[in-house]
């Protein structure tokens, strides 16, 4: 079958044989930064107008928002955490992309023990039933001293950093929830700024009294569109861009430097991906990388959205949910950051999976919120088959082979799932500009 493939200003042919362009695989926020560079490039250089190939029929990846009768809905929570004051992107998305945005204080907590602690859990020990938060202080004073060891697990860290009965109400069950994999197989590097340690005076002084202004993290405070949905930065970017929407590669011959669609091909001659590693190593022809890419692990989440008649404006921004028998991790207040009229509240339900996909079962919710059925007006499920990726003890051995192999391909892979990391939306405006500015 020979198929032609559209881009804004109508058919591109496939058999594309020049030679001296860049070629962007994935229109996210990674692929439509990178490109925004190349075509106004802020060292001054040449301007270079890249193609960029997405399967999908809308540009966004990850950062788009969905519509539906009239409610928006991202997929899950996502949130403007900038890593300075002074961050370029955020004056990037107000200055250049023209995007009003909102700063909000996070008001977020931990269902446990069917009470509700603020988040970060360890400062708020105050609001759980006192024997329990005395097992908490006193598990903790245990290893207060001496902490987790160099190279511990996940699970290591959680039991030496907080002690024992924190660990175990919150920091493995959420962790296992999440991930869906071995916390004694996981590693920590993926922490970093996302998972505030402990703090002896703030823990101490959390369990003293309840003060819900101890507050923590790397999203303390955030930003969020003033109006609309996150999808408006990936929408700015995409306009005017040379993309290629519902690409079907079939193969990348990265000695000839071509790619094979079905009825064509086009040449590039420096290559961008931001697609999933794990795909890119499948259309590379003879990599010998493809062995590796089976060591990489990931999870996928299944994020069922709701409209409902009904106020939950007192809930907070979103709820993390440690308990393994309720079947969510966390569920996040989409119209708390995100004003609906008054009286409508749009709610994120979120459930990760590795090998097969779990559907929230909408009953299950309903339940847990006192949701009536003639209270939902819409209903919008979002499958993200690539939502985390797996900080294995493996992962940072693996990653650096592949990577290697890549840049001896000419190919930067870049991006959350391009450079198999867990990173923000800031993060991938950076890694697209650096891409860019190593692509010239
Ligand atoms: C559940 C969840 C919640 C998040 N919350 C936040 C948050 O609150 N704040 C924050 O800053 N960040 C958040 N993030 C991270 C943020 O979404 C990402 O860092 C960012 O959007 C990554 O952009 P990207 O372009 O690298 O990847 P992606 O958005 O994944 O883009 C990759 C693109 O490649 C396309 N593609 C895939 N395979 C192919 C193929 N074979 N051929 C062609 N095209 C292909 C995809 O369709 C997609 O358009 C969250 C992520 C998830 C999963």
């Amino acid at each position: 079958m020979c198929r032609s493939l559209h881009n804004e200003e109508g058919i591109i042919s496939m058999k594309n044989e020049k030679k001296d362009k860049v070629v962007i695989l994935g229109a996210g926020l990674t692929g439509l930064t990178a490109a925004h560079f190349l075509e106004n490039p802020s060292s001054g250089g040449k301007a270079i107008k890249p193609f960029i190939l997405e399967k999908q029929d809308i540009a966004g990846g990850l950062c788009r928002t969905e519509e539906k009768e009239g409610f928006s809905f991202d997929h899950t929570g996502h949130l403007l955490h900038f890593k300075k004051k002074d961050s370029i992107w955020k004056k990037f998305i107000e200055g250049e992309l023209r995007i009003d945005l909102k700063k909000h204080s996070r008001a977020a907590s931990i269902h446990i023990m069917n009470t509700l602690v603020p988040y970060p859990f360890q400062y708020h020990l105050a609001y759980l039933p006192k024997d329990e938060k005395e097992k908490c202080v006193r598990d903790y004073l245990k290893v207060y001293k001496t902490g987790a060891p160099a190279g511990a697990s996940f699970r290591q860290w959680a039991e030496h950093s907080f002690g024992r009965r924190m660990a175990s109400l919150f920091f493995l069950p959420y962790n296992q929830k999440l991930w869906n994999f071995n916390l004694n197989k996981m590693s920590t590097d993926w922490m970093g700024r996302f998972v505030p340690g402990p703090d002896a005076g703030k823990i101490l002084r959390g369990a003293e009294k309840k003060d819900p202004s101890q507050s923590a993290g790397y999203n303390a405070s955030f930003y969020y569109p003033r109006s609309g949905g996150i999808g408006q930065l990936p929408a700015a970017l995409a306009k005017g861009k040379n993309i290629v929407f519902n690409a079907s590669i079939k193969q990348i011959d990265f000695t000839a430097k071509k790619i094979f669609f079905e009825g064509g091909n086009m040449a590039y001659d420096r290559l961008i991906s931001t697609i999933p590693l794990p795909e890119l190593l499948g259309y590379l022809k003879g990599a010998p990388q493809n062995a590796a890419a089976k060591k990489l692990k990931w999870t996928g989440v299944y994020n069922m959205n709701i409209a409902v008649k009904k106020n939950f404006s007192k809930l907070g921004h979103w709820i993390y949910f440690p308990h393994g028998k309720i079947p969510f991790y966390r569920i996040g207040f989409l119209s708390n950051f995100s004003a609906l009229p008054d009286g409508f509240s749009t709610i994120y339900i979120e459930s990760s999976y590795r090998s097969e996909r779990k559907k929230t079962s909408g009953a299950s919710v309903m339940k847990f919120f006192n949701i009536k059925s003639d209270e939902i007006i819409v209903r919008k499920d979002i499958d993200i088959p690539y939502a985390y990726v797996i900080y294995d003890m493996a992962r940072e051995k693996t990653l650096a082979g592949i990577q290697d192999f890549l840049s001896r391909c000419g190919i930067i892979s870049t991006g959350r799932f391009g450079g198999w990391k867990y990173s923000t939306m800031e993060e991938a405006m950076q890694d697209g500009f650096d891409a860019a500015s190593s692509s010239v």
